[in-house]
């Protein structure tokens, strides 16, 4: 299993990575080596990757979108880093905790990776809410988005190529928190209950797998222009 090492690094984010060799140099901090620099492309988890089950929760209720590990596995082989970013505010609203988040965060790189060999590589998520809850979580921070932090800190980890760099999500906040990291990075929205969203981003196509084929042809298009 190429997948599921986990280990917490300094921004409340748990990063699973495939490379473990890289993983390993780049996240301790003397000896730090930088990775290759590649542009990323950034995806929203819940309602983008696997199917939204309200708030939380179990790894068992984990249900993949159709085509979303196609979708990723596509993404390795076009050769750009495949970077998960993911507001988990049922942390501090006390309805699961961060072993639960990764536990979920996990079963989907697993589920991935079976269903078609896809790697994410790396998983960024934000436990906090600015007003719910009541404990340490429940801060105002720059990583839920629409801010940029799990964005910019993924683009560090990464030496990601911001300038060429992609973020699909089904949430105009997945645009926002892209747009605030980088003007230069191209989003494209993904269908959703919480929006009509047509206009709202650069592009909107109505699976993962479709997004991804877009910025396959955007691409293409692009180099031979
Ligand atoms: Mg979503
Ligand atoms: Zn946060």
């Amino acid at each position: 299993m190429d997948v599921g090492i986990a280990k917490r690094n300094n921004h409340n984010f748990v990063v699973y990575n495939g490379l473990r060799h890289l993983y390993r140099d780049s996240m301790s901090g003397s000896g730090r080596y930088k990775k290759p620099s590649r542009p990323a492309i950034f995806l929203d988890r819940d309602g983008t990757i696997n199917k939204q089950v309200g708030h939380v929760g179990h790894p068992q209720k984990i249900e993949l979108m159709p085509g979303a590990a196609q979708a990723i596995a596509r993404i390795n082989t076009m050769g750009y880093w495949c970077i998960v970013i993911t507001n988990q505010s049922a942390v501090a609203r006390g309805l699961a905790s961060e072993d639960d988040v990764r536990r979920v965060n996990s079963e989907v790189a697993l589920r991935v990776a079976r269903e078609s060999g896809g790697r994410i590589d790396g998983f960024y998520y934000c436990p906090h809410h600015e007003s719910e809850g009541t404990g340490a979580y429940t801060v105002a921070c720059n990583c839920r988005k629409p801010a940029p932090g799990m964005i910019l800190a993924g683009a560090k980890d990464f030496n990601v190529l911001l300038e060429h760099s992609w973020m699909v999500g089904d949430g105009a906040i997945d645009h926002e928190a892209a747009k605030r990291a980088s003007p230069s990075i191209r989003t494209i929205l993904l269908p959703s209950e919480y929006h009509d969203g047509k206009g709202l981003a650069d592009f909107y196509e109505d699976s993962l797998l479709l997004a991804v084929e877009r910025i396959a042809t955007t691409v293409n298009r692009a180099l031979q222009s």
